[in-house]
């Protein structure tokens, strides 16, 4: 920010604090002085109401269990998005049918990709798909990728509201000193899990990042797009690393049909192995509103927690790492 925007940043903090508030006096939280927030998945809805707080109206398009993937928006969400302050979405063509509905709507307003900020060292490029020029989109399943994301968004609310600058940024700190704590849990789970038995196998490539956070090698049948089906060949490569490894169990997706997991499941078993699902993970939405794994962080919580009993590890790790609290 150049010092005289700075400045002109702050004057209006200091008029807007003086004019609309006296010591003391309740803060006017009511839906007309709230920022109308449009996100594209239940993370980013997550992310911008743990930042925004009262300041902002949240509504988020991709619902429960819906694949964003192959997700087209329909004419209540465009109009959602037309009718918008901000708009939150992923990016990293994570939305891969919405690219002209968010253009649309960003020639009005400001629309902001969270993982626009992230460091290019820190994104995972597949190396296999000549046609994905762009990297893996997944960053929410790694703890410490999200919270850096929470900073984008920080900062684009704090823009349309600079009075409220100091407690977005109060709110992005708790924020992540509970995406730290998720970081800590998760390498310490999963590094409870037997050497040889520490390999997730998942419907789709979703897991790429949560596996380098928390160190464990990672498999999807379908590649990081669900927008294509696993080729025969790719299962057959499977079912053999899960039969050579003699892995314990695979995991099914709450936002991706189960037909490919089940194919591997058989395919072990006609060569004499018996792997089981080990449960079913939320990679690409988050559970039902209400419960703890309809957030963010109860998502990934889950996800460690299944995957580490699942493959024979201890949960919670036996190390003294405490489980983050506030779930709900
Ligand atoms: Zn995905």
């Amino acid at each position: 920010m150049t010092r005289h925007l700075a400045i002109t940043c702050l004057a209006f903090a200091i008029c807007c604090a003086g004019c609309s508030r006296e010591p003391g006096e309740t803060v006017d939280s009511s839906d007309e002085m709230r920022t109308r927030v449009v996100t594209t998945t239940g993370m980013i809805a997550d992310l911008a109401r743990a930042i925004g707080g009262d300041r902002v109206n949240v509504t988020n398009l991709i619902g429960e269990g819906v694949d964003p993937h192959l997700y087209k928006p329909t004419r209540d969400d465009v109009a959602a998005l037309l009718d918008a302050d901000i708009i939150f979405y992923n990016g990293l063509h994570l939305e891969g049918r919405m690219g002209d509905v968010l253009a649309r709507a960003g020639a009005d307003r400001p629309t902001i990709a969270v993982t626009e900020r992230l460091p290019e060292e820190r994104l995972i490029h597949p190396n296999d798909d000549q046609d994905q020029d762009h990297a893996d989109p997944h960053v929410w399943l790694a703890p410490e990728l999200w919270a850096l994301c929470g900073n984008t968004v920080c900062n684009a609310l704090a823009e349309m509201r600079p009075q409220d600058r100091a407690e977005f940024q109060a709110n992005l700190e708790t924020f992540q000193a509970g995406a730290a704590e998720l970081d800590a849990l998760g390498t310490s789970a999963i590094g409870s899990i037997p050497r040889e038995s520490r390999l997730l196998v998942t419907s789709h490539d979703a897991f790429n990042y949560f596996g380098r956070a928390c160190d464990i090698e990672v498999v999807g049948v379908q590649g990081i797009s669900t927008d294509s089906e696993a080729g025969l060949a790719d299962l057959e490569a499977l079912v053999e690393l899960v039969v050579q490894r003699r892995v314990p169990a695979v995991f099914v997706e709450s936002s991706v049909p189960r037909r490919s997991i089940e194919a591997l499941v058989e395919g072990a078993a006609a060569r004499g192995h018996v792997v089981t699902i080990g449960g079913e993970l939320f990679s690409d939405s988050m559970g039902p509103a209400g419960t703890p794994e309809g957030t963010w962080k109860g998502m990934v919580h889950h996800d460690i927690r299944v995957v580490t009993e699942s493959l024979g590890g201890t949960f919670p790790p036996s190390n003294g790492q405490a489980i983050p609290e506030n779930l709900e």
